[in-house]
């Protein structure tokens, strides 16, 4: 423990971000870096608790409590208090192969189980981590490492997000020769193409990629297994196959007006916007523009927000967000105590730049979309909506009741379906004849990761649901494991 005294003697304190009306100008990154004393401070707060739960790593009523990759926190947070930077980026990549994805996106669930937190406001785990991988590429201690032994083996990983990159990274690591398959144009799933550039600068993803790339990892994009490549073919002509496809099928709203222009799934907005972007800066026609647009978010998410903050990029000229849920409350209530992930009211990246624009927090709570309504041309003009309350039906299920007087018109250019995801889809799941879970999921039981297919594994939100990069990389790289351990008889990974 660096400084006994430290959690009584420093306050939290954070970089500051760039200040939102200068942000929505460009999509660069929007955090800074505190100094390096200030951030050895920070970890000086570390009290080094007896039994640590910031890396505890388990689920509590369904969300994550502590770190779901066992980040040794503590030993990492002594060692920055020191000042002996390369020895915690050495720590730091023992559980987690992207600390430098994790430290831009996790919303640190260990934070929320920080002992501190019970008193004080927690460690800032989260910047301290993203501080040590930052410092270590500038400093040039991360490179390629090749394994020494190859085992001959030979391993394709469909999908190129979190899981299916740890996967690769680690199966690579135990030396068999791994293939990575990915529909997009570019790896990194939703790390490239889901989550937009001001929150995880894409020359941060494909330094990785190309690292793993000089590792020995082979990627072969713009093919779609199950469509370009039959998988059974991958299945026969493989050792392994580790299916990491992801949950990619969006929730509808099969109402009055689906149908009309201007009416997308998020996932369309964000992709193109991503593409768009790296490919041309912005110049091709190919992306939605929000630009000069009455603009509609449904969904109060993380889709929801970094749809929101595409927008205000664009310059939007309105910006609202619909959620269904009540609006969280300031502080932790007594039916969600410490070490539970805090539900609590965030103003996130995106809502906090439309608040610096327009005034005020976009979202609005317990409302439902009823119709949307379009002009002649078949392009949509507005949205109808009405608020609702949470009330109890005879068998004591929820279900959202409407409030009748509460129906309200908002206008709307353009409007953006956020409302989370199904599952994943089907064809490769048919074509191999994988079991499914009740929830649509792939089946494999947690730690396992094999299905009821012989040398098949699946890791990450295809077996989960869509679910957190932290969690996608936990199960990647807990599959390549167990497929090492299916390859050899045994197995060294962790
Ligand atoms: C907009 C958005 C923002 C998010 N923001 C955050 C965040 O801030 N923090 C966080 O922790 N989590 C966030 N998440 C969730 C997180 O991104 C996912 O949980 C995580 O990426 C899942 O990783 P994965 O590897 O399982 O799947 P994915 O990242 O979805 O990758 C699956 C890949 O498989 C490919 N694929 C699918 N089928 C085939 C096929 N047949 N052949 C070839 N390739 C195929 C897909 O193209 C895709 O590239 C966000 C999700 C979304 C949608
Ligand atoms: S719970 Fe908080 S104070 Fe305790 S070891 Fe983890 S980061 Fe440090």
């Amino acid at each position: 423990m660096g400084k006994p005294t430290g959690f009584i003697e420093f306050l939290r304190e954070l970089p500051k971000d760039r200040p939102p009306l200068e942000r929505i100008h460009d999509w660069q990154e929007f955090h800074e870096h505190l100094p390096e004393n200030k951030l050895q401070e920070q970890g000086g707060r570390c009290m080094d608790c007896g039994i640590p739960f910031c890396h505890t790593g388990t689920l509590i009523g369904g969300m994550a409590s502590g770190c779901p990759i066992n980040n040794l926190i503590p030993e990492w947070n002594d060692l920055v208090y020191r000042g002996l930077w390369k020895q915690a980026l050495e720590r730091l990549h023992k559980t987690n192969n992207f600390p430098d994805f994790t430290g831009r996106v996790c919303p640190a669930p260990c934070e929320g189980s920080c002992v501190l937190g019970i008193t004080d406001p927690p460690v800032t785990i989260k910047n301290l981590e993203c501080a040590i991988i930052d410092k270590g590429f500038e400093q040039g201690w991360v490179v390629a490492e090749p394994p020494v032994h190859r085992t001959g083996k030979r391993v394709a990983v469909v999908g190129s997000g979190p899981a299916g990159l740890s996967c690769a990274a680690q199966l690579n690591r135990a030396g068999h020769l791994v293939t990575v398959y990915e529909r997009a144009d570019r790896i990194g799933g939703l790390l490239m193409y889901g989550i937009p550039n001001m929150k995880l600068d894409k020359a941060v993803v494909q330094r990785r990629v190309d690292l793993l790339n000089r590792e020995g990892v082979s990627f072969i994009t713009n093919t779609t297994v199950g469509i370009d490549l039959p998988s059974i073919k991958l299945h026969e002509d493989f050792d392994a196959v580790v299916l990491c496809c992801g949950a990619t099928k969006p929730r509808d709203l099969p109402i009055e007006g689906r149908n009309l222009q201007g009416v997308h799934f998020a996932m369309e907005f964000l992709h193109a916007n991503t593409k768009c972007l790296l490919d041309s800066g912005l110049e091709c026609s190919n992306h939605i523009s929000a630009k000069n647009k009455h603009v509609v978010v449904l969904g109060g998410g993380d889709t929801g927000t970094d749809c929101v903050g595409t927008a205000m990029r664009h310059q939007c000229k309105s910006l609202t967000q619909f959620e269904i849920l009540a609006r969280p409350a300031d502080v932790r209530q007594p039916d969600n105590p410490w070490p539970e992930w805090p539900k609590v009211y965030r103003l996130d990246y995106g809502q906090e730049e439309a608040a610096a624009r327009f005034g005020a927090d976009p979202r609005n709570y317990l409302i439902m979309t009823e119709e949307f309504v379009g002009d002649r041309h078949g392009d949509v003009k507005a949205l109808h909506t009405i608020n609702i309350e949470w009330a109890k039906d005879e068998h004591g299920r929820l279900f959202p009741k409407k409030i009748p007087g509460t129906e309200k018109i908002w206008p709307a250019d353009l409007v953006l379906l956020a409302m989370g995801f199904l599952g994943p889809e089907d064809t490769i799941l048919d074509e191999l004849a994988i079991e499914r879970d009740a929830r649509s999921n792939a089946k494999a039981d947690e730690g396992a990761y094999r299905t009821n297919v012989d040398g098949v594994f699946v890791a990450g939100d295809i077996r989960r649901g869509q679910s957190l990069v932290v969690w996608a990389i936990n199960e990647g790289r807990g599959a390549a494991r167990e497929c090492d351990r299916y390859l050899m008889g045994t197995t060294r990974l962790p």
